[in-house]
């Protein structure tokens, strides 16, 4: 049966280069185009750590190298990591498509999300990015009121919020493409984050995760799947452990025990599966589906992944 499917792309199905995300847009975009292929409508989001820590380091060193050029903010950086991803994304899987004969158009948008500027996130900023600095450069940042942190002795490095997301600005261009059956990349790197001041979208500090843009994004377009393509074919409890046990079908209830147990790892595994719950909890016949991105068709058929339901 034809289903609304969010696809949110880890590192893995992007790589960490410009030569390696060449390559694997190609893998990545036949997955997707096996799902088109089986009528489901799909919308995708991506993750972008090592894109945007590349933008970002050659916007350091531009403004390091030439006074001219004030600092780039984190919110432009990611906007710069969502036409990149997006562009190779969306090249790769128009000549997919084509190869098979299948016509639909696929585009890719600048998506803006909307952050809580009281998110607590703000006082606390936890994701580290962009280069290591000395310690007197990062006295200087931190004069400028940037947040600086020593990164387990390897430097100093500046540190960034990672607000929840609130609500997607381009949803209803998103809706739009998705309903007249067209391929859409939207939400790339978690989407630019943005607060609002009256009319004004003002772009924070912040890097929002990808898992829970993505749950946000499922939730307003009313997908019935989730699916998170990861570098595991499943999530685990006792992950690494002897007595490691590779989760199936499970339950909001026992998954969100799981989570309280302490069973998955903060910043990798655990939003994923925060996210999922998110989504699978928000309503009745709404799934999510960890798992590798070839294992995508068999997960959706209930044959393998971790399914949240
Ligand atoms: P992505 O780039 O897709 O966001 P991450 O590397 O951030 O991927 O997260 C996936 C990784 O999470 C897996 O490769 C695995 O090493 C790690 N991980 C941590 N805890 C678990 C767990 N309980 N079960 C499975 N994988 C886990
Ligand atoms: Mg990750």
């Amino acid at each position: 049966m034809k289903k609304k499917i969010v696809i949110a792309l880890g590192g893995n199905a992007l790589g960490n280069n410009l030569e390696e995300q060449m390559g694997a847009v190609k893998s990545t975009a036949r997955a997707i185009v096996d799902l088109i292929e089986e009528g489901h409508d799909v919308v995708i989001s991506h993750g972008n750590g090592p894109q945007v820590g590349m933008i970002n380091l050659a916007m350091d060193a531009l403004t390091k190298s030439n006074y001219k050029y004030s600092s780039i903010p984190m919110s432009v950086c990611v906007a710069m990591s969502q036409g990149y991803v997006g562009y190779d994304l969306q090249n790769a899987l128009r000549e997919e498509l084509l190869n098979r004969n299948i016509d639909k158009s696929v585009a890719t948008i600048v998506t803006q999300v909307e952050v809580d500027k009281d998110d607590k996130a703000f006082s606390n900023p936890t994701k580290p990015i962009g280069s290591f600095m000395t310690k007197d450069e990062a006295e200087s940042l931190i004069a400028k009121g940037e947040n600086v942190v020593e990164d387990s002795g390897r430097g100093y490095r500046r540190v960034v919020a990672s607000p929840r997301p609130k609500s997607i600005i381009e949803i209803d261009t998103i809706r739009s493409l998705v309903d007249s059956g067209q391929v859409v990349i939207a939400c790339g790197g978690g989407g630019i984050p943005v607060v609002k001041e009256g009319n004004h979208l003002k772009g924070a500090s912040a890097v929002i995760d990808k898992d829970f843009a993505s749950a946000t994004l499922a939730k307003e377009l009313d997908a019935d799947f989730l699916i998170i393509l990861t570098a595991v074919e499943k999530a685990a409890i006792n992950y690494g452990k002897e007595n490691e046990k590779w989760l199936d079908d499970v339950t909001v209830e026992e998954m969100t025990k799981y989570v309280e147990e302490g069973h998955f790892a903060p910043g990798s595994m655990k939003p994923k599966v925060e996210a999922g719950i998110e989504f699978a909890s928000s309503k009745e016949g709404r799934y999510a589906l960890i798992t590798l991105l070839e294992k995508a068709k068999d997960g959706i058929l209930g044959k393998t992944g971790t399914r949240i339901k």
